[in-house]
């Protein structure tokens, strides 16, 4: 089965054509700086990466030059269009409605819609992605995949705001989390690293990118995250502040005299790690400064690994305990020093990690010592392929649903002669 998934931001389209069958990447590729000028066109079958300069308008544009590059006659993994068995779609914000992923229908569309305000980046370009999809693939079925949907099994105590409860009821304020198909994926490949069903495992699973989350997957389901109502919330990030004293807002606010927007930007775009190490929000640089000696960057990356080590002892707490502590992403896969330092001091608690395993730098592994009760891991997450296989299990239902009523239809048939 070959799955398309799509990824669409503000300006631009992340994709991938999967073969599940064989278990391939047929090619990946992005679409960057969509709606605006120098547009390109990136892609990769895995031979090296081709860039295209190519104008694109809107995402419908966009959409159309991959499904050229997919099938051209040179360059495309495919004949034709009709090979593409089902599109998946990454939607941000699924909010209330949605608790796993679902075939998109016109009732599902009004409800990515309506969830617009709650990912106000994301889901109106997806949306557009989506009608692209119905009119240059009328006949191929469309998957919605949330990134919501894995925290809707979040309890109420995690999920409400001890604000005024009209605010959750009349204008839907709540914590909703974000990176759910990452933590979903690696929560259950780790079970399977460790050859146990991930409804008999409570584990604390750590997407450390760019953005950066924290979740309490307790025996299969999500009981809390770090991130809220948006993904500001929780975790110092590259350019993301996570949680601080919420007056500090109205301070600065007051103080400064910033707008609400000003405000938006500075704690979304200003602050983390860039904010405080006045460098860089890549967390390379921030560890080359820091070993130049560099004050404010040494300070970033402490308090960096602070706001994780302070999530895992929550967490530890909230479930009462843990199997695993398994990192993800840009960071978590390949920062050595921060896993040992947001780490360090957790042996008590059965956390110890092996410095020498810490070291090793690719694939899949576990990085603790044999003596450690707590395993710590490392798995490289693939958010696309957990999308796919969404798609396959949603249509494999469907197919069985009609062959169940064809037969059903047949019995009452035979009934009836
Ligand atoms: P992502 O959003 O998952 O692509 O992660 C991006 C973050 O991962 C950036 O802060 C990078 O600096 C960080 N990153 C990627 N590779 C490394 C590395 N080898 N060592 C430290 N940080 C890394």
């Amino acid at each position: 089965m070959k799955v398309l998934t799509l990824n669409a931001g503000s300006s631009s389209l992340k994709y991938q054509l999967i073969d599940l069958t064989e278990n391939t990447v047929l090619v990946k590729g992005l679409c960057e700086r969509v709606g605006l000028t120098d547009s390109v066109h990136r892609f990769d079958r895995g031979y090296g990466e081709l860039k295209v300069t190519a104008p694109m308008k809107d995402h419908h544009e966009a959409l159309s030059l991959v499904l050229e590059m997919l099938t051209d006659v040179e360059r495309g993994p495919i004949a034709s269009l009709e090979d593409i068995d089902a599109i998946g779609h990454r939607i941000v914000s699924g909010g209330e409605y949605f608790s796993e992923s679902v075939c998109i229908d016109d009732d599902v569309l009004e409800k990515i819609n309506l969830c617009s305000e709650l990912a106000p980046l994301h889901n109106p370009p997806a949306l557009h992605v989506i009608y692209a999809c119905r009119e240059l693939m009328p006949d191929i079925p469309e998957i919605a995949v949330f990134d919501t949907a894995f925290f809707q099994t979040l309890p109420p105590r995690a999920y409400i705001y001890p604000l005024p409860y009209e605010y959750y009821t009349d204008y839907q304020i709540r914590k909703y989390g974000a990176h759910g198909t990452s933590h979903r994926y690696i929560a259950r490949h780790a079970a399977r690293m460790l050859g146990a069903d991930v409804r008999d495992l409570r584990l604390i699973t750590c997407h450390l990118g760019n953005g950066a989350s924290i979740a309490a997957v307790d025996h299969g389901v999500a009981v809390d995250t770090t991130m809220g109502l948006t993904p500001l919330d929780g975790l110092m990030m590259g350019t993301r502040c996570g949680t601080i004293d919420p007056a500090v807002v109205t301070t600065i606010q007051t103080r400064l005299g910033y707008t609400p927007e000003q405000m938006n930007e500075i704690m979304n775009k200003k602050s983390g790690l860039l904010g405080v190490s006045g460098i860089s929000s890549d967390l390379r640089i921030v560890e080359e400064a820091a070993v130049a000696g560099n004050e404010r960057a040494i300070l970033a990356l402490e308090l960096y690994a602070y706001f994780i080590k302070r999530y895992i002892g929550q967490y530890f707490a909230v479930m009462g305990g843990a199997a695993a502590i398994v990192f993800t992403a840009g960071v978590g896969e390949n920062s050595e020093y921060m896993r040992s330092a947001c780490l360090a001091g957790l042996e008590p608690m059965g956390i110890v990690l092996d410095a020498r395993k810490n070291r090793l730098r690719t694939g899949e592994r576990i990085i603790s010592e044999d003596r450690s009760r707590v395993k710590i891991m490392v798995i490289p997450t693939n958010e696309e392929l957990m999308i796919a296989r969404d798609v396959e299990t949603i249509l494999d239902r469907q197919r069985q649903a009609a062959l169940l009523a064809a037969s059903a239809e047949e019995e009452i048939e035979e009934t009836l002669v």
